[in-house]
């Protein structure tokens, strides 16, 4: 027998086998998966009486709450695909987004009203604007309907439309390396198919309480929403995150998995709560995103000795979670022992195929030593960018995925990032991973963060510049600093520049924004030069 794999066969599971349990807390909400199938369902006709229907698109722009979670299932199961935007972006590029993706409907929380109130005459495809969250009675700059009324006004009953499992489900759009940003296609297989592997390889049950510190605007929130959902566990939502305010919640609600990028980790090992918070329901904390200084997980493994501390790795293209770092049984005894793999970026999922390619697209060997472009091919794998397909073949060459990704796979399998292939410093005719630099800087324990880029130098072509954020109250100059690196690293991985700062830009998810620093680096030699 063959069914279609569809996303609302998540939560179509969860309501009924987990009716009565607790699906999600949200601030001062508690809502059951029985409570929250009903909503689900009642937006679901909402939309449709609004003429959402298959193919549609329907934005939101919100922080992580209870109504995006809904909007999963809301979504998806009219055939309609979801857009989660980035809300850390500016009006300019959401009005881009939502113009090229054509949104029929845009769900905005009331607290996000001024990223849309200066795009709201600029987007001729919108017809339908929502409203939720925030103060109802709020005096708004622009008309649109009330999403607790619609939820409340619409009937119970919801027929399903026929929906392929090859439909999209799902767009995130990603920055890239183009100017233009671009929309990643998840299909309704792609996401069941990511959550099956994903459940497996993380062990998610119903007895798990799951803190979404990721956004979900964010790749899918690391496929948490689909995951948990879909095995009965409870979501529990932050709208940002405020590392006390994270550390007050998981104790509170029991929290056993939380996944983060590593400069949220760092903020919660450096706030004044952490020590003193009950962290004992903790399973598993998980790292990806971006690479993950060993320091880290050594701070977390002695805080958190009952825990599993790993990393992992993937993209928006991939739904997202492509490979993680779990030790394995038959070789890693203890935790010591499994200390340098878990700091890897991990295995294949089940169901996903991994390879190293060289610039010929020839698999190379898994010696742990031979670095290329990291390539992926499987269901989890998205459809294309959305209305660019000349983005897509360039990306999906014969039949394999390639992210622009550098690294290298052992004889376990096990894959390790070097660096993006764009991060790479070339220094000298050498290639520097930007990675190895800055985990050595993060070695050093007066350094709260770091990020290495390339800047361009007379003499070497390039030079790597270390921009750090120094712990608060701590000290630490130059001179120090490079003493420290030159004990870590080669001569000519050492920086050249050091520029100590307040604070590093950084993305919706909490990434470090590379892309940004070179631009401000750039202006900065030039200033210098101009003088
Ligand atoms: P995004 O699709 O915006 O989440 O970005 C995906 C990118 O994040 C990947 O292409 C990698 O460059 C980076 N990334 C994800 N996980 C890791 C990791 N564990 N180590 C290093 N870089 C990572």
């Amino acid at each position: 027998m063959k069914t279609p794999l569809l996303v609302s066969d998540f939560l179509r599971r969860g309501r009924t086998v987990y009716r009565d349990a607790p699906a999600v807390v949200c601030g001062s909400e508690r809502l059951t998966y029985g409570q929250v199938a009903d909503r689900v369902d009642r937006f679901s006709n909402a939309l449709r009486a609004l003429g959402v229907g298959h193919g549609d698109v329907v934005a939101y722009l919100s922080f992580n709450c209870h109504r995006l979670l809904e909007a999963y299932y809301a979504v998806p199961q009219l055939g309609a695909i979801l857009l989660p935007i980035n809300i850390r972006l500016t009006p300019p590029d959401i009005a881009y987004i939502l113009n090229d993706s054509a949104a029929s409907t845009v769900v905005i929380d009331r607290q996000l009203v001024a990223l849309y109130a200066p795009i709201a005459s600029s987007l001729p495809k919108v017809k339908n604007v929502v409203f939720m969250g925030g103060d109802p009675k709020a005096d708004l700059p622009f008309s649109g309907h009330d999403y607790e009324t619609l939820v409340k006004e619409a009937p119970a009953q919801f027929a399903p439309p026929a929906i392929d499992e090859d439909d999209v489900a799902e767009l995130f759009y990603t920055s890239g390396t183009t100017a233009r940003p671009k929309g990643v296609m998840l299909t309704h297989r792609n996401l069941v198919t990511h959550a099956y592997s994903s459940i497996a390889c993380a062990h998610v049950g119903d007895t798990d309480v799951i803190l979404h510190s990721i956004p979900l605007f964010h790749v899918n929130g690391w496929g948490t929403p689909h995951t948990l959902t879909m095995v009965g566990g409870k979501h529990v939502m932050v709208p940002r995150f405020d590392p006390e305010h994270v550390l007050e919640i998981v104790e509170r609600e029991g929290v056993t998995k939380i996944f983060m990028v590593p400069t949220m980790a760092v903020a919660l090992v450096n706030s004044p709560s952490w020590k003193a918070r009950d962290l004992s329901a903790l399973t598993k904390v998980m790292f990806g995103g971006a690479a993950t200084p060993p320091a880290l997980v050594r701070a977390l493994d002695e805080r958190l000795p009952h825990a599993l501390i790993h990393c992992g790795y993937g993209l928006s293209e991939t739904s997202p979670i492509l490979t993680t770092a779990m030790p394995k049984a038959s070789v890693h005894k203890d935790r010591s022992s499994s200390f340098s793999s878990r700091l890897t970026a991990g295995v294949p999922l089940p169901g996903v195929e991994v390879e190293i390619m060289d610039e010929s697209g020839q698999p190379l060997p898994h010696d742990g030593v031979s670095v290329g472009e990291i390539c992926a091919r499987g269901n989890t794998v998205f459809a294309g960018y959305w209305k660019q397909p000349e983005e897509t073949s360039r990306y999906i060459v014969d039949g394999w995925f390639h992210t622009g990704d550098m690294g290298s796979i052992d004889d376990q399998g096990y894959v390790s990032i070097v660096d993006r292939k764009k991060d790479i410093i070339i220094t000298g005719g050498e290639n520097v991973a930007s990675i190895e630099i800055e985990k050595a800087i993060y070695d050093h324990p007066s350094v709260l963060e770091c990020a290495v880029i390339g800047v361009p130098d007379d003499k070497w072509g390039e030079a790597p510049a270390a921009i750090i954020v120094l712990k608060p109250g701590a000290t630490l100059d130059v001179a120090e600093l490079i003493e420290h690196a030159r004990g870590k690293l080669a001569h000519f991985k050492v920086p050249k520049h050091v520029k100590f700062v307040e604070v590093l830009p950084k993305g919706g998810t909490g990434k470090i924004l590379k892309r940004e620093l070179r631009e401000s680096y750039k202006k900065d030699l030039q200033t210098a030069t101009a003088r």
